[in-house]
């Protein structure tokens, strides 16, 4: 079928690079999940306190089920941290916790990429539930409005990928600052830190990565129908 041509290779670096990174977030974590760090503290506690040194009394740091669920939401002001989180003392846990609690003090900052990415997540999801089906009615009926409409749709969610790109580097930048400043980890653990948290960067890069190659895949399915 049309849909499942030539383009679907595409994609396919796109989904190794996420596979990649998935196994890199995977085994990094490992590694420094098993390191404490000299201070002992464990991240909950360490996050409140950063949050409170930061000037940001609105969050309430709770607990949340599973591995690396870790997330914080601007809606309700809550920051959450996973089970082998919340109460480790470990590099990777300090590193995750803080990495949150940089998303809260880019809320409390109103910094803009992250006020835009929430701003369209309700647009984003009604979107791209839509894209493929009306790209697909458009190519069997050759309705191009409907395609290209498909297409626009489908452009809505690459927008949320590329936009999600500087909200969590800044988080990650954020976090080492308040680690490093506030003496919550020595220079080793830092480098510790930045592994972790550049290991979980890539996932959203290589997210991006598939969005664009996807995209770029329906204009070229929708230009071939076309000639
Ligand atoms: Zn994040």
């Amino acid at each position: 079928m049309f849909y499942f041509d030539w383009t679907i290779w595409l994609i396919i670096p796109g989904l190794l690079l996420g596979i990649w990174a998935q196994s890199r977030v995977s085994s990094v974590y490992h590694r420094y999940s098993r390191v404490q760090t000299r201070l002992g503290r464990p991240a909950s506690e360490v996050v409140a306190e950063l949050l409170r040194r930061n000037g940001n009394d609105a969050v309430t740091v709770g607990r949340v089920n599973g591995s690396l669920t870790d997330h914080y939401n601007p809606a309700t002001e809550t920051l959450n941290l996973s089970e082998g989180v919340f109460d480790s003392a470990s590099v990777a846990a300090l590193g995750i916790a803080a990495h949150e609690a940089g998303h809260a003090m880019q809320k409390q900052e109103g910094y803009v990429p992250l006020m835009l990415r929430t701003a369209i997540v309700p647009a984003v999801n009604f979107c791209s539930g839509l894209s493929t089906p009306l790209f697909l009615i458009g190519l069997l009926f050759t309705w191009e409005a409907l395609t290209t409409i498909g297409i626009i749709l489908f452009a809505a969610s690459t927008v949320f990928a590329l936009v999600t790109l500087p909200v969590e580097f800044n988080a990650s930048r954020r976090a080492v600052r308040m680690l490093t400043e506030g003496g919550y980890v020595t220079r080793d653990e830092e480098e510790g830190v930045r592994a972790v948290l550049n290991a979980a960067a890539l996932t959203y890069v290589a997210a991006a990565v598939t969005s664009l190659l996807s995209l770029l895949r329906l204009v070229l399915i929708a230009r071939r129908r076309r000639d």
